[in-house]
């Protein structure tokens, strides 16, 4: 069988791999080199335990009160797009209790092995950079860690084994942390990596397995031919198939609307900074929770990274809020201080859907496209479980039940207004 892939990030690469693996021929296609989207611009968590869908009960309000700070982590720039409008009004509906340990537990379920995964691609010869020293939230404010007690039962269910440490027990976990602290919440299974290395090696291990890569080359077109699709375009290049796949990241739901499917996935933008030599030592990963920005410790440099930002489909930078990624660890550890002037940081777009999960299966009105986007903040931890699942599915196997939760059929009122598309690709 071939399948054809459009997105060369972690969601299309981790899909070839895996379908290279089990004798497919696979062809990956981006418009650009491969793994310069979100991918690299990533804190590198394999972190189910923070698997918790963006729309949360209490995110309204905080989302109200950000709007108006320059250097917010979560910014919704205002704007009448009646399709921003549309995706913002179906996202805070899905901000309650319900929706939200529902997707939380699907997640989970969708990366429960992704840790035995990892090992399997390190066995297969895929390399890169990994620690497993676990994931601490850590909070100045009692208060923000008292929200999260609330869900660690459903992490505790997937045995996650969360820890809690009350004021500044914390600092039994990280040292470095300042005294006064709230307290911190330790997950003592998790890891982070480094996803430019696993992309690289990758992208590597495909051609290895008798793949093919072919970059600077963003598809515009599809032919099909009734229900099922033929090839896929750029410019003058013509790709055949027996199976397609949508993994262009946030620009997925431009993609599949090719197809026939436009899907609501819109870009959240952030950031990551890499300071080299790491200005503080720090046991592992660490969530600062208030601040909402992610440190990750690799080996010579440290990565700070964070904001969502609902604005447009760019990498453009931010610079008020890469400056307030790069000083919020100061209020949290003593001998942090913040590089002068600041690094190049690198703007990366999470694929956003309206109710946090992701969108994996076939893709609604053909028989042979499928679709793997949609994973938010959470992209590198779910690949591993989305690449095996939706390879069993694309050859032919039935749908792995932990699936279910992310079909793209539940986005299929919008799919059906579509206009079809003729063989040569233009709308009717
Ligand atoms: C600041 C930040 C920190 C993050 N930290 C974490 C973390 O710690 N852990 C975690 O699990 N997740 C994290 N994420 C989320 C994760 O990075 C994303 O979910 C993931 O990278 C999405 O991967 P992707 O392959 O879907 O998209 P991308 O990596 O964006 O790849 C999509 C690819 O499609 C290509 N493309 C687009 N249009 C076309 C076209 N028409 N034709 C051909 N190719 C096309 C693009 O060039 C791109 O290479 C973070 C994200 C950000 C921004």
């Amino acid at each position: 069988m071939r399948v054809v892939i459009v997105g060369a990030g972690l969601l299309g690469l981790t899909l070839g791999y895996e379908l290279a693996q089990r004798g497919a021929a696979v062809e990956v296609l981006d418009s650009r080199a491969s793994g310069l989207g979100a991918s690299a611009v990533n804190a590198g968590w394999v972190v189910p335990a923070a698997g918790a869908p963006v729309p949360a009960p209490g995110l309204v309000l905080k989302s109200l009160k950000w709007m108006t700070r320059k250097d917010s982590p979560l910014y919704i720039k205002p704007s009448l797009d009646p399709a921003h409008v549309r995706f913002m009004v179906r996202m805070w509906r899905h901000c309650n209790s319900r929706d939200f340990r529902e997707g939380f537990a699907a997640q989970l379920a969708l990366a429960e092995s992704t840790n035995e995964m990892l090992d399997d691609y390190v066995r297969d010869g895929v390399t890169f950079e990994s620690h497993s020293s676990g994931l601490l939230m850590a909070f100045l404010d009692r208060h923000n860690l008292n929200h999260h007690l609330d869900e660690l039962d459903i992490a505790a269910s997937f045995g996650l084994d969360p820890q809690v440490h009350l004021g500044d027990a914390v600092r039994e976990i990280e040292p470095a942390l300042r005294d006064g602290m709230g307290g911190g919440i330790y997950f003592p299974h998790e890891r982070h990596l480094d996803p430019v290395q696993l992309t690289t090696s990758l992208r590597r291990r495909i051609i290895e397995l008798g793949g093919t890569i072919t970059e600077n080359s963003p598809v515009d077109r599809v032919e099909r031919l009734d229900e099922r699709i033929v090839a896929i375009r750029s410019g003058e290049q013509r790709f055949a198939g027996d199976a397609f796949v949508v993994a262009a990241g946030a620009w997925s739901g431009r993609v599949a609307g090719l197809f026939g499917s436009p899907l609501p996935i819109r870009p959240g933008k952030g950031y990551a900074v890499d300071i080299t030599p790491p200005p503080i030592r720090l046991q592992g990963a660490i969530n600062l929770s208030d601040a909402k920005v992610a440190v990750t410790p690799y080996d010579g440099r440290l990565r700070l990274s964070g904001t969502m930002e609902f604005a447009g489909l760019d990498e453009v930078v931010n610079d008020a809020r890469v400056q307030a990624i790069a000083h919020a660890p100061g209020a949290y550890f003593p001998d942090y201080v913040a590089p002068s002037p600041v690094p190049v940081a690198g703007g990366g777009m999470r694929p956003m859907t309206p109710d946090g999960l992701p969108i994996i299966g076939s893709l609604p009105g053909t028989d042979n496209a499928f679709v793997s986007s949609g994973h938010g903040m959470l992209g590198l931890t779910l690949a591993p479980g989305t690449a095996r699942a939706l390879a069993t599915r694309i050859l032919g196997g039935a749908l792995p039940p932990r699936l279910l939760p992310f079909r793209p059929a539940r986005f299929i009122r919008q799919a059906r207004h579509m206009p079809a598309l003729t063989p040569s690709g233009a709308h009717r």
